[in-house]
């Protein structure tokens, strides 16, 4: 469930699309308008993905590298394995759990 990134409102409307062809969202309570890319602050991509990927190294211990070259090709998320790092650090610091 997408929620306004400026005010945490979770009242919008779609308000068309972006240049990439994403649907924008704009919110009722603030008027900020975004892109619905992430259920994390500050992040582009969705808390599920990152779990998905935690996961994997964790269970299978596959790569950084190949984690990052499996993501691009299952979900088109551009990330590079220094970034899954990034993701598997601060996961193991529990910020991804709500
Ligand atoms: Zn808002």
């Amino acid at each position: 469930m997408p929620w306004c990134k400026r005010c945490g409102a979770e009242n919008f409307y779609k308000d068309g699309k972006n240049s990439h062809g994403k649907p924008l969202y704009k919110c009722r309570k603030c008027g900020f308008r975004f892109v619905w890319t992430s259920d994390l602050p500050r992040r582009n991509f969705f808390s599920n993905v990152i779990a998905f990927a935690t996961e994997l190294y964790a269970t299978v211990g596959i790569s950084l590298r190949k984690i990052a070259k499996y993501l691009k090709k299952s979900f088109d998320i551009k990330i590079s394995h220094e970034g899954a790092r990034q993701w598997l650090l601060a996961s193991r610091k529990q910020h991804f759990i709500y």
